[in-house]
């Protein structure tokens, strides 16, 4: 995270920067406590968040070095400096620094790229794949106003490719520097919902989660959104207790929660959080057949595929260690070999079990596979069309969960509901394991050259993706154990 930005002399609030996109977009108590408030956060330590710090300033220097090799580039060395640069007309301003004072603004383009108009063109080095995301419209579209330019700002993607933001960024960036200037202006930290996917990464969770329990606040529950929570709040339902002692029929419809069984699942879900008890809503069933769980592992860095499935995981009937079985891809050049390798493994599987059933947790797997039939141009390939058909031997073992359980979770991910003591209580061998972290260690894998290291690597991940489908096969086994009626 940046550091505090310079107050303003104009307005005595601090300056808006672009690189508070993220957080903007993100909650704007965490923007507010980035800039206003008085917390000392610890380093970031977090080796996913250092692997991308690291993988940014590599790209960076990548884009830097490719300019310099055509154009004559100056490094800027204060916010004076770089209008001199530009009063010089040199070529490529890099770490440039503008500042607006009268306007409250600081920004740090990578670059400034002199265009054969004479205008300067705002540029960053970004590591995603796509120029869409709304914190990079927000920087570029910021950097574009500062400068007052018409020209498209310019953003270099991690593939290498280039991509052009223009005026289509305007309304967005706009409404950027109006919610921040009305939340700099203020002294109090903002009111905020609790959202569990975006809390439980904040840096600020330790700060903001006692205070969402002391008050019971309602978004604590699985399944109720903001909107929800505040139309709770104005029928006089405004803790969880009291959202626990409701009679679901007595509640009104309102946004995001409407009709019966959502009611019934938000009371539920109030009494479990409560109780520590599982609700049961409705009979499950589990398909008829052989089971082979399945998980895969991928790479969001890959340079020039989306993302590089390198583990395509699978544990056989047997359901032990050794029936762990896999296809991997040592980098994303073999990316298509995998993808092919899986196919066949996959036609295999339908041989030698039957009827197959290929379970797994989310739907990801399934949008991985409909995603590399794209890919390759695969959409009429038999196995895919069998993966992917009716009659798809594909079952995502989360819909039976989420349609008829009510969990003492805030979060119903396969870890969630695995780890919990009380519920499967299946622990990974490897603690620190997370798809994250398996991340980490493929990046470490294809830096490595050790050949001794690079197995040690690919056995840590083995084993990770193992006990994530042995995890599914628990899971599989608790359901049945306690929720399905034998014959
Ligand atoms: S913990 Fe949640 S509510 Fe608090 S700042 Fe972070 S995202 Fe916002």
């Amino acid at each position: 995270m940046d550091d505090k930005p310079p107050m303003t002399s104009v307005t005595d609030i601090p300056l808006i920067r672009p690189s508070d996109a993220r957080s903007w977009s993100l909650c704007a108590r965490r923007v507010w406590l980035d800039n206003k408030g008085d917390l000392e956060l610890p380093p970031v330590t977090d080796e996913f968040d250092l692997l991308i710090i690291q993988l940014g300033l590599e790209h960076e220097s990548a884009v830097l070095q490719h300019l310099a090799n055509t154009r004559d580039v100056h490094t800027a060395t204060s916010p004076e400096d770089t209008k001199r640069l530009i009063t010089e007309g040199v070529q490529v301003i890099y770490q440039a620094q503008l500042v607006d004072e009268a306007n409250g603004f600081i920004g740090y383009p990578d670059f400034l790229i002199r265009h054969e108009s004479g205008e300067y063109q705002p540029a960053d080095a970004k590591l995603s794949l796509n120029e869409e995301k709304k914190e990079i419209q927000v920087q570029l579209g910021f950097y574009r106003r500062m400068l007052g330019s018409q020209l498209p700002a310019i953003v270099f993607l991690g593939d290498g490719n280039e991509a052009v933001i223009g005026d289509e960024a305007n309304v967005m960036t706009n409404r950027f520097v109006t919610e921040m200037r009305e939340l700099l202006a203020n002294d109090d930290e903002p009111v905020v919902r609790y959202g569990h996917s975006k809390c439980c990464i904040c840096p600020y969770y330790t700060h903001c989660k006692p205070a969402f329990e002391a008050k019971e606040e309602l978004s604590l529950l699985y399944g109720i959104q903001a909107r929800a929570a505040s139309g709770l709040e104005n029928e006089g339902i405004d803790t969880i207790t009291k959202l626990a002692e409701t009679d679901p029929i007595t509640i009104s419809d309102i946004p995001y929660l409407k009709g019966s069984e959502k009611k019934q699942r938000a009371v539920l879900q109030a009494k479990s959080y409560l109780s520590g008890k599982v609700f049961q809503t409705a009979p499950i069933s589990l398909p008829e057949g052989q089971w082979v769980h399945f998980d895969i592992e991928d790479n969001p860095l890959a340079d020039n595929v989306q993302r590089h499935v390198y583990l395509w995981g699978f544990l056989v009937p047997g359901y032990s260690n050794e029936n762990f079985e896999y296809v991997w891809t040592d980098t994303e050049l073999d990316d298509e070999q995998g993808w092919l390798e899986f196919l066949a493994r996959i036609e295999d599987y339908r041989k030698r079990y039957t009827p197959l059933i290929l379970a797994h947790y989310s739907n990801y797997e399934r949008t991985t596979i409909r995603a590399y039939a794209k890919r390759y141009g695969m959409q009429n390939n038999s196995t895919v069309k069998y993966l992917l058909g009716e009659t798809s031997p594909l079952f995502d073992m989360r819909k039976p969960v989420l349609d008829n359980l009510v969990l003492p979770l805030q979060g119903y991910g396969l870890k969630d509901i695995c780890k919990h003591k009380d519920l499967v209580n299946f622990q990974w061998e490897d603690d620190e394991s997370g798809s994250q972290w398996s991340i980490v260690q493929f990046n470490h894998f294809l830096a490595e050259s050790d050949p001794k290291i690079k197995e040690t690597l690919k056995s840590d991940i083995l084993g990770y993706n193992r006990d994530d489908v042995i995890a599914t096969r628990r899971l599989e086994e608790w359901l049945r154990s306690n929720f399905i009626t034998p014959y």
